[in-house]
């Protein structure tokens, strides 16, 4: 028994984990990603604002040894739903079972001038260049800014916004600068009222401009204006910019898609094709594209094939539950619980900001690492 794992992030590596803890040499699992190796989502935003340095926050997946599971590095060029087979750099792959959890590709230059005139913050690459590019800002009218939707974890712009205050005025530079965050919802994160208005008094006591439910379409780089979607205009000095989110190419091609994601049983995670599921932001589950929901969606999965595997024990179902960690600033964080898909509508509770829950989220990163490489690290 063979089961196929495309993609190595947030959802592949807690599918993986959780199927060699179940079955160890039983089974093989097959684990494929084009990366060396991991890097979570918020360490990007570590790395913009120089808390810390690259090497801590890259987790090399030649670390992985667990029983029956094999990491291979290479690039997915097909995939055959099904025939439940797949073509990467490395040869062909045949699974009984197929899991794609290939995430959200980021595609910069579908903005008309963001390359040229600004810089975004959501790939490794354009996180890491832009520790020195602030290092170097003298001071400014900035601008964060969501250029399409849907984009993955709705709070990080919020939290851009928030650090680069901090950022700024730990260089002694706010005072000569604006910041504006340009989002396309209604409210900070809508699922969660008291997180919102949490925020928008955090951004009040900042001096952050908050511009809802627009979407910056363009830069004129000449003009060093950002050109947005209701047709207004904004001048700015540096442009921190959320790019366009699409399916990796490899997924659209495989015919899986369908308005450019790949539609899933949201009890099961199971896909039209038997034997194939998909999790995490590849997906329309319904969810956030979130880390936190890739992984809950790779349990369930994980139950669902377990349950196949051996007659007789119950899988679990999803219900959409995510627990996310927001930055603050000033190094409080908040956490905010929301459950999706339970059939009513999501309201998230709000929990700080506080110190105890900054610590929190620590652990959080620290146990996942814990968990899927079997190392220490300090998160
Ligand atoms: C700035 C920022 C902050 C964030 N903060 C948080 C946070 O605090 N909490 C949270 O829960 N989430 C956060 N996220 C979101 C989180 O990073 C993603 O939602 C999460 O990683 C999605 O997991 P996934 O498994 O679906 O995909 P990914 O983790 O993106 O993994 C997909 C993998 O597929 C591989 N891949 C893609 N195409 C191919 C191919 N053709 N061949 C081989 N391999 C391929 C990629 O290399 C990648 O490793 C943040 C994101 C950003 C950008």
């Amino acid at each position: 028994m063979r089961i196929l794992v495309l993609g190595a992030g947030f959802g592949g590596l807690e599918l993986s984990t959780q199927l060699s803890e179940q079955f160890g040499e039983e089974i093989e699992v097959v684990l494929i990603d084009q990366s060396g190796g991991f890097v979570f989502g918020f360490s990007k935003l570590d790395i913009m604002f120089g808390r810390k340095a690259p090497s801590e926050v890259f987790h090399p997946y030649r670390d992985i040894n667990k029983p029956g599971l094999r990491f291979v590095q290479s690039a997915i060029r097909s995939i055959d739903p099904a025939a439940k087979r797949v073509e990467t750099d490395a040869g062909p792959f045949d699974a009984d079972i197929l899991v794609v959890a290939l995430g959200a590709d980021l595609d910069p230059p579908a903005t008309p001038g963001l390359l040229e005139g600004g810089h975004e913050f959501y790939t490794i690459p354009g996180a890491f260049a832009l520790r020195a590019v602030l290092e170097d800002f003298e001071g400014g009218n900035v601008i964060v800014a969501v250029t399409s939707t849907p984009f993955k974890c709705p709070p990080a712009p919020s939290e851009t916004a928030l650090l680069l205050h901090d950022y700024l005025t730990g260089r002694g530079i706010r005072d000569q600068s604006t910041i504006a965050l340009v989002m396309p919802l209604g409210l900070p994160i809508p699922p969660s009222p008291a997180a919102s208005e949490a925020l928008l008094a955090a951004f009040g006591d900042r001096g952050i401009s908050w511009h809802p439910e627009k979407l910056v379409r363009g830069l004129d780089p000449d003009r060093k204006v950002a050109l947005l979607s209701d047709g207004s205009e904004m001048p700015y000095d540096l442009f921190l910019g959320v790019p366009v989110h699409r399916a990796p190419a490899v997924v659209a091609q495989s015919g899986l898609t369908v308005d450019g994601w790949i539609p899933v049983n949201p009890l099961t995670l199971e896909t039209a094709h038997s034997d194939v599921y998909a999790i995490g932001d590849v997906t329309s589950v319904g969810t956030p594209k979130a880390g936190v929901f890739a992984e809950g969606q790779a349990s369930v999965a994980a139950g669902q094939i377990a349950a196949r595997l051996r007659a007789g024990s119950t899988p679990p179902t999803y219900d959409g539950q995510g627990t996310c960690y927001l930055e603050f600033g000033h190094d409080m964080v908040a956490r905010v619980t929301v459950t999706f898909l339970s059939g009513a509508p999501p309201v998230g509770a709000l929990e700080g900001p506080s110190q105890e829950i900054a610590a929190d989220k620590s652990e959080f990163g620290t146990s996942r690492i814990q968990r899927w490489f079997d190392r220490s690290w300090a998160s």
